[in-house]
């Protein structure tokens, strides 16, 4: 007999009406997944066709983890780009030519568009193209955009892996791929789990080295670790490869349910999916109680941010207790979040896109406990006496899985506990 689903069947939020908002939006830009991005990819180097602003934005936002080798940089668009004076078709190949030279360990280059280069039309598709012929097969040129106008923070990683998939060889093999870019130690904890089950072999896209390439094909199937991954997931699809939809591995239960899901897949026993679970999930349970103690009876509003909403307010209202009032999504995939949405406790108004001033007027009538939200908002928020979380830290710490659960709960109720600190020594 193979794994049942551990989750209930409910339909929670899927038939939700969504309110759809077309208006102003306050995210960062897609150039920021590739903060996270080098650290994965060791042998991957991303070059920036942008202005001093994205130059900026890569180097606060990187900070401390410049290393002597970085692996990102950015090729400067000048006045006399951006006038059309100059050809930079062959000023971004000399620039290309140089850092190839000087730097034997790059083998993926990722020519990362901007606003600039989008505004002054660079096509940098022709531009891998070229350079792929020039530097094949020892450097693999590919291409995809970060454009604060076509993407919000997380939709960079979601370009940069859809850019990948084309490019994968032909596999008759029957794989399962892990999507999405986690910390080594946190990928290593699932792959470990689904080892234990039998299950294998294991892809994880993307992979460390370039040399690491598997292919794809009708035989093999994926299971998404971040909600972000639109485009990649549609383009896995086109290349054959089927979706193994679940809930996010956000929490005991939705990691339960993500790897019941997979483990249904591969037909593995249910004797050994709980002998495999049993100790990690008693874990997860108990530390998200613990950290979930001050999240209890309180309620959340989401902006819409880095399109884990919607998972995590299923993880906060199922697993911690609280009440959503809105989980504003920059998209809404039902593909992708579905199962999430069939989890989530029906009462929260459902946004998707973003009209920033009638969004605030709706927090602020709503007085939420806490607010889930970009640093942009969180600054004039927390001013105004609101308990805010900031969406980013959710993307840069770990917080997938199990072992991770606990950690997930006390990112929310940090900021309660310490709203409540500032309180007391007010009071003193
Ligand atoms: S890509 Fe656009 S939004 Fe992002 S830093 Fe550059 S100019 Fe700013």
């Amino acid at each position: 007999m193979t794994v049942n689903s551990p989750l209930p069947k409910t339909t929670g939020c899927r038939e939700t009406p969504v309110l759809k908002q077309r208006g102003q939006r306050e995210v960062f830009c897609g150039l920021t997944g590739i903060i996270w991005l080098h650290r994965k990819m060791q042998d991957a180097f991303f070059l920036v066709i942008g202005s001093r602003t994205c130059a900026h934005l890569l180097q606060s936002a990187a900070g401390v983890m410049i290393f002597a080798e970085p692996r990102f940089g950015t090729a400067i668009l000048e006045e006399t780009d951006l006038a059309g004076m100059a050809d930079a078709q062959d000023e971004l190949d000399s620039v290309v030519a140089q850092l190839l030279s000087r730097r034997p360990d790059i083998k993926q280059l990722f020519l990362v568009g901007s606003c600039p280069s989008e505004v002054i039309k660079l096509d940098l598709a022709r531009a891998a193209e070229r350079m792929t012929q020039t530097y094949a097969p020892h450097v693999r040129v590919l291409n995809f955009s970060g454009s604060g106008i076509e993407t919000t923070f997380t939709q960079g990683e979601d370009a940069c892996l859809a850019s990948m998939v084309p490019v994968l060889p032909v596999s008759t093999s029957r794989e399962l791929m892990l999507v999405g870019a986690l910390p080594d130690v946190v990928e290593q904890q699932a792959i470990s789990l689904l080892t234990q089950m039998g299950i294998g072999p294991i892809r994880v896209l993307p992979a460390p080295r370039a040399a690491d390439q598997f292919g794809v094909g009708e035989n093999t199937v994926f299971a998404l670790t971040q909600p972000f991954l639109g485009d990649t997931h549609a383009a896995l699809e086109r290349r054959g490869a089927r979706h193994i939809a679940a809930p996010f591995p956000f929490g005991e239960e939705g990691t339960t349910a993500w790897l019941a899901a997979i483990a249904q897949e591969f037909g593995v026993a249910q004797d050994v999916f709980d002998r495999v679970t049993a100790a990690p999930r008693d874990r997860a349970r108990r530390a998200v109680a613990q950290a979930s103690e001050s999240l209890r009876g309180k309620t959340v509003f989401f902006f819409p941010d880095s399109q884990l909403e919607i998972p995590l307010a299923r993880f906060l209202t199922r697993e911690c207790g609280m009440t959503a009032i809105e989980v504003g999504a920059p998209y809404i995939h039902q593909n992708i979040v579905g199962p999430d949405l069939d989890l989530l406790v029906q009462g929260p108004v459902l946004s998707e896109g973003q009209d920033v001033d009638l969004q605030l007027d709706r927090c602020r009538a709503a007085r939420p406990d806490l607010t889930v939200c970009g640093l942009g908002l969180a600054n004039p928020l927390e001013a105004e006496g609101m308990t805010t979380k900031w969406a980013i830290e959710l993307v840069f710490t770990p917080v997938h899985f199990y072992e991770q659960a606990g950690d997930l709960a006390g990112l929310f109720s940090r900021p309660l506990r310490r709203r409540g600190l500032l309180k007391l020594e007010a009071a003193e």
